[in-house]
């Protein structure tokens, strides 16, 4: 029999009392998380958001509570009201901050019952997530979770506050519009008012920020949704947040200096340290030294060992003298066995025209002069894992060789980012010996400790990439392709190189990268309707698709368009990074499965034929 709640109202949360409160009569309300029967002595484990409280349910004190606390359950909603007392000292539970207290419960409302649940909240780890996303609202009751949510809100109010403080408006753009690219695909709405025609959800807000810099609105940010069909992957999900923002007459340091203003702040409402300026580095110089675009800082980079070999070392090797030799460097993992390093060798990308040279010991009995030297010029401690990744001899693979002073070729990017890429997993796979990312989840996981405040600039490596190839080469095609959304400016001083070089021309497009992942992009963008119009001609897109896809800004941007930049920044990633998540299903209350299933809701689902028809659609078989 379930009780009524009448008038009664929770006094405290199961997180708030303490022994000074001793005596207090109290009432807490919240989830019975655990429940233990020693006969004449029934304690209930309860628990909110806050904490948890233990309530005891003494057949002589509260002779009608007690026998119902005999029939309550895990997750049953209970009211408990009773006196606060001390714990006998040998009862206090130090690693429970109410664990100096319990409720001597006089009376007990059992408000609510339970099915036995799937799984119960009251346990740390459940392995099965597609029962946890099925049952989402048992799976956000854990303290894992709760703790997720709590410092997500923490972090998105750090933000706006801080935003707001440096005069930038938060304005809502539609859900409903146009395409808008981003280098994925839309999703579509269809229109039952006008049929055949189809609105899409937006990819970013990009061209409603940039309209609202026309419309003089100086400074604007939204913590949005924002929708792209691609592959899913644990970092990506169809809908996703960004912090978006925008400004009028920036220079790219004063996106910057923005951003870092608001990361810093993010962090620290966390209770973590984030030291500013971040590091800048050029697209280029990322990929000689890291392989990558979006380096993690926590592991030493490439180091270029070429002078270690002479040109006839390198011919017998098979190496490419013309592309790039580096090294790659995992400290601490110490020798690596043959069947290990056989193991590794499927987590090399070989279709990139690189080879790699994993058995240093091999290498030393022929060139035992050129082994010393590339430890030598690599850094490396005896105990360091050593690979080599060179540009493979005989296969040439098809990529561009175009390049200009001091930029990397397409060729060259190739060899460097099969390096990069196989430093990441090796860096991931052997975690455990570098040791490198434990200083990471030490931080995360005591926010706001001497040790955090110290270890900040450790545990968060934050950079910028700048100066991206405005251009990437496509091999199919042989044509030269958009990197980035086509409102990005070039260099200024790169424009007469639009059509005659495509491959020297920079974007003013930037990146800002944390940890080895991606955190957002951005750029100064274009603010004149004749060198718009340039690009989209030298991307491809005829004057008469631009006008049908942008006509509407292509006119806009006559009307006094004044230069402008902005970002957007993945907030769901920032609030995963500070979770020490794995994945960004555990900071979305209600994220989508691989296969963009919301398991919860059963969606996305059939319709009835009849909405079908209002809108116009008649579904084809599947082939
Ligand atoms: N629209 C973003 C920008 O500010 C980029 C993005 O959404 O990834 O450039």
């Amino acid at each position: 029999m379930l009780d009524f709640l009448g008038t009664h109202q929770r006094t405290h949360t199961c997180g708030e009392l303490r022994a000074a409160d001793a005596g207090k009569t109290v009432t807490l309300m919240g989830w019975v998380n655990r429940r233990r029967d020693h006969g004449n002595l029934i304690f209930l484990d309860l628990r909110d958001r806050y904490g948890i409280t233990q309530i005891v349910l003494d057949k002589e004190i509260s002779p009608e509570g007690h026998p119902k606390a005999e029939h309550v359950r895990p997750e049953y909603v209970i009211a408990a009201i009773g006196k606060v007392r001390s714990r006998g000292a040998d009862a206090i539970n130090p690693k429970m901050p109410t664990g100096e207290i319990e409720i001597a419960a006089t009376e007990l409302l059992v408000l609510n019952d339970s099915k036995v649940p799937p799984f119960s909240p009251a346990e740390d780890a459940i392995q099965n997530e597609e029962v946890r996303l099925k049952y989402r609202y048992l799976d956000l009751r854990r303290h894992e979770m709760q703790h997720n949510f709590a410092i997500r809100h923490k972090i998105a109010l750090a933000i706006r506050e801080y935003l707001s403080a440096q005069g930038f408006y938060e304005i809502e753009t539609p859900f409903l519009t146009a395409s808008t690219p981003e280098g994925a695909r839309d999703y579509l709405v269809p229109s039952r008012v006008s049929p055949g025609t189809f609105y899409a959800l937006p990819q970013s807000p990009q061209l409603f920020k940039q309209i609202l810099m026309i419309s003089g609105m100086d400074k604007y940010f939204q913590i949005v949704r924002c929708f792209r069909d691609e592959d899913l992957r644990a970092d990506r999900q169809p809908e996703f947040t960004q912090i978006d923002l925008e400004m009028t007459f920036p220079q790219q340091e004063t996106v910057f200096a923005v951003v870092e203003g608001f990361m810093a702040a993010a962090f620290a409402a966390v209770g973590i340290a984030l030291p500013t300026p971040f590091p800048r580095i050029a697209y280029d110089e990322a990929m000689r030294q890291f392989g990558i675009d979006k380096p993690d800082l926590r592991l030493p980079g490439l180091t270029d060992i070429r002078p270690a070999f002479t040109a006839e070392q390198l011919q017998s090797l098979g190496i490419d003298p013309a592309l790039p030799v580096v090294a790659v460097r995992i400290p601490k993992v110490g020798e690596l066995s043959r069947k290990e390093r056989d193991d590794n060798r499927p987590l090399f990308e070989s279709k990139k025209g690189a080879k790699l040279i994993d058995d240093l010991k091999r290498l030393e009995k022929s060139f035992p002069e050129a082994v010393e030297k590339l430890r030598e010029l690599s850094g490396a401690a005896a105990d360091d894992l050593l690979v080599i990744v060179a540009g493979d001899a005989a296969t040439h693979i098809e990529a561009s060789d175009t390049k200009f002073a001091g930029r990397l070729s397409e060729r060259e990017i190739a060899v460097l980012s099969a390096a990069g890429n196989f430093r990441v997993e090796l860096a991931r796979k052997y975690a455990d010996r570098h040791g490198a990312f434990a200083v990471t989840d030490a931080v995360v996981h005591a926010p706001g400790t001497p040790d955090a405040l110290a270890d900040g600039a450790l545990a968060f490596r934050p950079l910028w990439v700048t100066d991206f190839p405005m251009f990437e080469h496509d091999p199919e095609t042989g044509s030269w392709q958009p990197a980035h959304h086509p409102f990005t400016s070039p260099h200024e001083e790169d424009m007469d190189r639009l059509v005659s070089d495509p491959a020297s021309v920079r974007a003013r497009y930037y990146d800002i990268a944390m940890n080895g992942l991606e955190l957002g992009s951005g750029s100064i963008r274009i603010h004149r309707q004749d060198i718009q119009q340039q690009i989209f001609r030298a991307l491809g897109i005829s004057d008469e698709e631009a006008k049908k896809r942008f006509g509407f800004f292509l006119e806009a941007l006559q009307y006094g368009t004044p230069p402008h930049g902005g970002i957007a920044l993945g907030l769901d990633r920032i609030v995963m990074i500070l979770a020490g998540a794995s994945s960004l299903r555990e900071v979305i209350a209600f994220p989508k499965t691989a296969k963009a299933i919301d398991l919860m809701v059963d969606a996305p689902s059939t319709v009835r034929e009849s909405q079908l028809k209002e809108l116009h659609i008649r579904p084809i078989a599947r082939e």
